[in-house]
């Protein structure tokens, strides 16, 4: 199973801050977790940094900012962390915009994507002046336009166009940048719908955007991204439109789960910088999983092993609700005992919701556990806490940061009060 790999990859992370064998930095991460419980997710700030750090460097040929995907992992504690290293965001939501300008980020410093923003969301992100709108359909833009100019401003636009190229992520739910799908604006209409954007009042056109996929571990579809956009680009200044000051390639750049290459910052910065420096426009990035995927685990201990129709299984008291991937993704998490027995055994790791498809790993081989064991489930920084939900009735679990041999709890535990803070035992029934 590649364990050799496996053991390089994680010395890897280790060396680079992130969480590796049994310890986050210079917390030990069993005393962490009898301090703080589990299942718990534990982040690693050194490592994000050296992440943006290790980014920031390669694109320095050309004008750039990098914009992090806030639905990676929106802890304002994270989000702070990077503002902090001159980091702007990309949102897919006003409930992200909010957690941006309370993590001290400005309007100017937003990037806002998405396929279907309300008229709620449009008129609030005008407010708070952000950067750019990342427009995803002709209607949106007409829906901008009008809020715009019903309050006499201009929003600034980058049309999000379809690159159609074809990626090979680890999971079709993960791809974006595919003919038929339902992001973006088709390749073929943008220049078309650019033509109507720079005739309305409300819209100027600043910029062109993709986003392909996540998880890319390949740069070709990026270089062809890029062509298509550029191409996109030539045709819209020989059109008349002076304004272009964007060129934003999304994210998608990938991290090792299992043994993935992952992205590097260097050859990632060879496929965009040249042809962003030579088109004269600032380069957008929008990196998530990036920054973050392999700055965090999640701790859960072992409650139970049993044995049924021929399989071992060990029950871990994080479930599907804590940590989605594996299930919804068939994601693949290496997990190890944070106290490793020096053996190993093959086992499905399981939660204790009430599905079969709660499970963490299945017909996997790794650290022999008992009960009571604490085990380590990597590479969850990214899309981890953020899927997390109640089901089952379950309290989400604390968000806990790691700096040196200091961590904070930067999200708490919920409570069983939380659980039910919104509801009502008896209807107030109204009449309308
Ligand atoms: C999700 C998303 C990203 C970040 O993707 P990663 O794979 O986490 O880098 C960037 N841009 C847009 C528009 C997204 O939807």
């Amino acid at each position: 199973m590649g364990q050799g790999v496996l053991t390089a990859t994680r010395d890897q992370a280790a060396a680079a801050g992130a969480p590796g064998a049994g310890r986050c930095e210079d917390i030990e991460l069993e005393q962490l977790a009898r301090a703080v419980g589990t299942p718990a997710y534990v982040y690693s700030a050194t490592h994000i940094r050296d992440q943006y750090r290790r980014l920031a460097a390669a694109l320095a040929g050309a004008e750039h900012r990098i914009h992090y995907s806030v639905k990676a992992n929106s802890s304002l504690a994270v989000l702070a962390l990077l503002r902090d290293l001159g980091a702007g965001v990309d949102i897919v939501s006003g409930g992200e915009l909010e957690r941006a300008l309370r993590a001290g980020y400005t309007g100017l410093d937003v990037v806002f994507s998405g396929v279907g923003k309300t008229e709620q969301e449009l008129a609030d992100a005008l407010d708070a002046g952000v950067l750019l709108f990342n427009v995803e359909s002709e209607a949106e833009l007409r829906q901008l336009d009008r809020i715009a100019r019903a309050t006499e401003r201009v929003a600034p636009v980058a049309l999000r166009v379809n690159p159609e190229v074809t990626v090979d992520t680890p999971h079709p739910y993960t791809r974006t940048g595919e003919r038929g799908m339902k992001f973006g604006i088709p390749y073929d209409e943008a220049l078309d719908v650019a033509g109507r954007a720079v005739q309305m009042s409300g819209i100027a056109l600043r910029g062109v955007d993709m986003h392909i996929g996540s998880q890319v571990t390949a740069l070709d579809p990026y270089e062809e991204g890029m062509r298509r956009l550029l191409e996109l680009v030539a045709a819209l200044r020989d059109f008349g439109c002076r304004d272009l000051e964007y060129l934003d390639v999304g994210g998608g750049l990938a991290v090792t789960y299992e043994n993935e290459e992952p992205t590097n910052p260097a050859a990632f910065a060879a496929t965009v910088v040249p042809q962003a420096a030579a088109s004269g426009l600032t380069l957008i990035v929008e990196p998530g999983r990036y920054l973050v995927g392999n700055a965090g685990v999640l701790l859960t201990r072992v409650l139970y092993r049993k044995r049924s129709g021929g399989r071992e299984y060990v029950i871990t008291d994080a479930g599907m609700n804590d940590l989605l991937r594996p299930s919804h993704y068939q994601a693949y998490h290496h997990i190890s005992a944070a106290h490793p027995r020096g053996a190993t055994a093959t086992y499905d790791v399981v939660g204790p919701v009430c599905e079969s498809g709660d499970f963490l790993a299945l017909n996997r081989t790794m650290d022999a556990v008992s009960e009571g064991d604490l085990l380590v489930v990597h590479s969850a920084g990214a899309y981890g806490f953020v899927m997390a939900s109640n089901y089952n009735s379950r309290p989400r679990p604390p968000e806990v940061l790691v700096e040196g041999d200091r961590y904070s709890i930067v999200r708490e535990r919920e409570t069983f009060a939380d659980l039910v803070r919104h509801e009502r035992v008896a209807p107030d029934w109204r009449r309308l």
